[in-house]
């Protein structure tokens, strides 16, 4: 056991079942748990071994569905794949508190990306800064050569800027192609133009092209929704002012803000999964948003408006999908698109944006008035129950009685379970 070693030489060309039994062998897995490894759910195998590398099995997340969304005067069911209990139930209740009117009106202008290369080992940087300046045209027109299908719809490289950065290795420039990816996420498109018009940045500059790649500091691609409830819809004035002191102390304080926006990623990101984007990107672009002034702020505020009506607003950078990626790969994202029925990269970005206005208002509403853990608590137990070993109507029966009794803890979960496993069997 103490000898092995992780260096596994050709593991990625191994057939997946080979791979399985190397990994099952290392961790001693029983047969039950290579055979629910082995259970690729409602993705196929093929594609799943296509999709990354080493793969061994796959792992099911749950995909719930959010009701009562109304996004600029649309009727939404909305497709949730997330681990953690309650954000589901609290995006449907805070929907419902926002469906008054069109709902939460939610905008995204054009998707554009920047596409990012360092240049070093320039001498005269300022100079031939200007220098690529000058020859624009060309080099948008090198880049556009490499997606003809983006271009014609519409899309490509539109335009670019330049800067000087000073490092501590000297002057370094910096030069964005600001393209327009249209209903993709648009790495792809962004990189390979990135990585083709580098060799003429270095011939233009006499200088070395380092780095070739999308930024997902997506600053051209921000959404901005904004919604507003009745008092009475969140619970009386009293709570839409708690509401209202929350966000604030959420600008006042990195500690507060991160959090708040954890909750509004809640939604945002359920949504991303469910529909197969990089939230990687996703969330890279949006607390780097957060910190734009060079404080870590809230992605949102809420406030009471002149009639009364709690008012909120959210600013996100959202660089999303519905072509390309694994949207198109992945049999379930597709569905998920479906049932959204978006058509657009723009439309599912106002919608994500959406969603985590939603997010937000439940967390926030829920802090200030009963506590976030009454919500979460109720399917704690139930998580507790199995894990304690209850099956069938015992995770009920354990769950709720721990609930009564204020007594959440996985050692009573246990008790319990032995306790009426017993009785059971009596
Ligand atoms: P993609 O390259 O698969 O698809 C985009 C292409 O589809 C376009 O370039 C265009 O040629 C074509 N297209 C057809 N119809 C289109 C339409 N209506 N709008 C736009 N394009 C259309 O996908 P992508 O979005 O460029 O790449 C996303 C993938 O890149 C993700 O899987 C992501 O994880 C991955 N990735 C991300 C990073 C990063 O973000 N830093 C780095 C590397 C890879």
């Amino acid at each position: 056991m103490s000898n092995r070693s992780s260096r596994i030489p050709g593991f990625y060309k191994l057939p997946f079942e080979k791979r399985l039994e190397i990994v099952a062998k290392w961790a001693n897995l029983s047969e039950d748990e290579v055979s629910l490894l082995k259970n690729f759910g409602n993705l196929d195998k093929k594609i799943a071994d296509a999709m990354i590398e080493n793969v061994v099995g796959g792992m099911t997340y749950p995909f719930a569905i959010a009701t009562n969304f109304r996004i600029n005067g649309r009727d939404y069911l909305v497709p949730m794949v997330i681990e953690e209990s309650s954000v589901v139930a609290a995006a449907s209740n805070a929907a419902k508190m926002l469906r008054e009117g069109d709902g939460i009106i939610s905008r995204a202008g054009p998707q554009y990306m920047i596409g990012q290369i360092h240049l070093v080992r320039v001498d005269s940087a300022r100079y031939k800064a200007l220098k690529i300046l000058e020859k624009k045209d060309e080099i948008l027109e090198h880049a556009n050569q490499q997606d003809p299908i983006l271009v014609k719809l519409g899309g490509g490289a539109k335009d670019l800027e330049v800067r000087v950065i000073d490092t501590r290795m000297g002057p370094a420039i910096v030069v964005h192609l600001i393209v327009d990816v249209k209903d993709a996420m648009g790495t792809n498109a962004v990189n390979t133009m990135a990585e083709a018009v580098a060799p003429l940045l270095e011939k233009i500059t006499g200088g070395e092209a380092r780095l070739r790649i999308i930024s997902n500091y997506a600053v051209y691609r921000i959404v901005r929704a904004y919604a507003r409830a009745k008092p009475e819809a969140v619970g009386g004035k009293d709570v839409a002012e708690k509401i209202v002191e929350a966000s604030i102390l959420a600008e006042s304080d990195p500690f507060r803000a991160v959090t708040h926006n954890k909750g509004i990623m809640n939604g945002i990101i359920a949504v991303a999964l469910a529909t197969a984007q990089d939230h990687r990107a996703i969330e890279a672009g949006a607390h780097a948003y957060a910190a734009r002034d060079g404080t870590y702020k809230p992605l949102s505020t809420w406030d009471i408006d002149s009639e009364g009506y709690l008012v909120g607003t959210l600013e996100i950078p959202l660089q999303v999908g519905v072509v390309g990626g694994a949207t198109k790969v992945h049999p379930i994202a597709r569905i998920a698109l479906k049932i959204l029925g978006v058509k657009t990269a723009k439309e599912l970005a106002e919608i994500m944006a959406a969603v985590g206005l939603a997010q937000n208002l439940a967390a926030l509403r829920a802090l200030v008035t009963e506590g976030i853990q009454k919500g979460h608590m109720k399917l704690h137990a139930k998580n507790l129950a199995i894990m304690a070993g209850a099956t069938g109507e015992l995770i009920d029966i354990v769950a709720e009685q721990m609930i009564r009794e204020g007594r959440i803890r996985f050692d009573y979960a246990k008790e319990l379970v032995e306790k009426y496993k017993k009785q059971y069997q009596a």
